[in-house]
């Protein structure tokens, strides 16, 4: 089956919005087995729209449209395709009381045009919309596979993944299942990671073995294909146990985990709380903690120890300290990790002092950060990063660091190292 994916939306061309609906709707057909020949993007316009379709129906098998599925007048894809396909617009009942329901549910008023979000191409199977209104739609017709999902990628995705993929593998005749894994890395470059692990990228089939970054971490999805999600799951269990005897190191979580929420699960499952001094994050690592429903019984608090007086003031550092070996130091940050515990009466301290940047900070490059970390045994592990980002990247990513080594430091704790 060869595919194309027409993205419509005059946006798109504009260059307001980047085409991440076309890269997620390749990667998951990829997983599928489907290749995909062609990325398309076309404007709200729907003399242009038809002659993509055409051209389309000429070299591919499956069109997926994503986007111009909404109530108002320049979304045009299903009217376009209706005409084309000679298929009716009729209201799916269920689409319209899922809308109904989400107006009363808001309170928000129902406008006729809204109803129209509720009209799907006769003859076509629904793809429900969990996360808005507009239903998607799967049609074929000689011989052509057609897939409408709307814009907003927080929409298409979930339907993408949990409605469209089903129905394609059902079309096929593929009566397969498909069981993804995620395993998720910090503390690692996205080369780094695909060098160390490449025997297995070389050598993968099912299941597929694919890294993916994002500015600051790395993910592997496996992908595995099989007769049910048991026979699926045992694929993918040896390759995710190779991978972490590699690089098992770096993983800190999987899934649906993130780095706070991984902390955060650790923390409250092991009754460990928590309390730190910040300085160059001034509060960004407690904010990330916050984000986590439920931390309330393991985050004690903290301070914002941002000048040399307060960290003197706040929690004794002394200044023979700092004057001995700076604030900048791992000195610093032990007993900034060490005096927080104390002060706090947690299980665990935590510190963070560094020089965000632009100008060097106490003689120390741009960049440098000390994080320290003392667990319940008194001991305190200082970590240096060397961080190459702006200003802000460079705070944000120290904190993050500091969540990924509270996870290790917990995990080597678990696990009696
Ligand atoms: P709505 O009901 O929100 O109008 P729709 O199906 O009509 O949905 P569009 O109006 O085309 O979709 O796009 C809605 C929004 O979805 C856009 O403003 C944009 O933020 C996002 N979006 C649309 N197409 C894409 C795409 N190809 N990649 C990423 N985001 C997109
Ligand atoms: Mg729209």
């Amino acid at each position: 089956m060869k595919a194309e994916i027409i993205a419509v939306g005059s946006e798109l061309l504009l260059g307001q919005i980047t085409n991440t609906n076309a890269a997620f709707i390749s990667s998951r057909l990829a997983e599928a087995g489907i290749d995909v020949y062609y990325h398309t993007v076309v404007g709200d316009n729907p003399k242009r729209l038809e002659e993509a379709i055409m051209i389309a129906q000429n070299r591919v098998d499956l069109i997926v449209f994503s986007g111009g599925l909404g109530p108002t007048k320049d979304d045009l894809t299903k009217e376009t395709i209706a005409k084309m396909l000679g298929a009716e617009l009729e209201s799916d009942q269920s689409a319209l009381l899922s809308i109904e329901a989400y107006f009363n549910r808001t309170g928000r008023i129902m406008t006729e045009n809204n109803k129209k979000q509720a009209l799907v191409l006769s003859g076509s199977t629904v793809l429900m919309n969990n996360h808005g209104m507009a239903p998607g739609m799967a049609i074929e017709k000689n011989g052509i596979s057609y897939i409408l999902v709307p814009g907003p990628p927080h929409e298409m995705g979930p339907m993408f993944e949990n409605e469209a993929i089903p129905y394609l593998l059902g079309t096929l005749g593929k009566r397969e299942v498909i069981v993804s894994r995620v395993l998720k890395f910090y503390g690692i470059g996205e080369a780094e990671l695909e060098y160390r692990v490449q025997s297995i990228l070389e050598n993968q089939t099912n299941p597929t073995v694919a890294p993916l970054a994002s500015p600051d971490s790395v993910i592997l999805r496996l992908t595995a294909k099989a007769q049910s999600i048991e026979a699926a799951k045992n694929f993918i269990a040896p390759v995710e146990a190779e991978i972490r005897s590699l690089v098992g190191q770096f993983i800190y979580g999987t899934d649906d985990d993130t780095l706070s929420s991984k902390a955060a699960e650790l923390l409250i499952g092991s009754q460990l709380t928590i309390a730190a001094a910040e300085s160059l994050t001034a509060g960004l690592f407690m904010a990330e903690l916050a984000d986590v429903p439920g931390i309330s019984s393991s985050l004690k608090g903290g301070v914002v120890v941002y000048d040399e007086e307060a960290k003197k003031v706040q929690l004794d550092i002394p200044a023979s300290l700092l004057d001995e070996f700076g604030v900048v130091s791992p000195e610093c940050a032990a007993a900034l990790a060490r005096n927080v515990k104390r002060k706090f009466g947690s299980d665990i301290g935590i510190g963070l002092t560094g020089a965000a940047g632009p100008d060097p900070h106490d003689g120390k490059p741009m960049g440098t950060v000390w994080i320290g970390i003392t667990l319940q045994d008194g001991k305190v592990e200082t970590y240096k990063l060397n961080l190459s980002g702006s200003r802000n990247a460079n705070r944000k990513r120290a904190a993050r660091f500091a969540l990924y080594y509270l996870i290790q430091e917990m995990k080597k704790r678990e696990s009696g190292i």
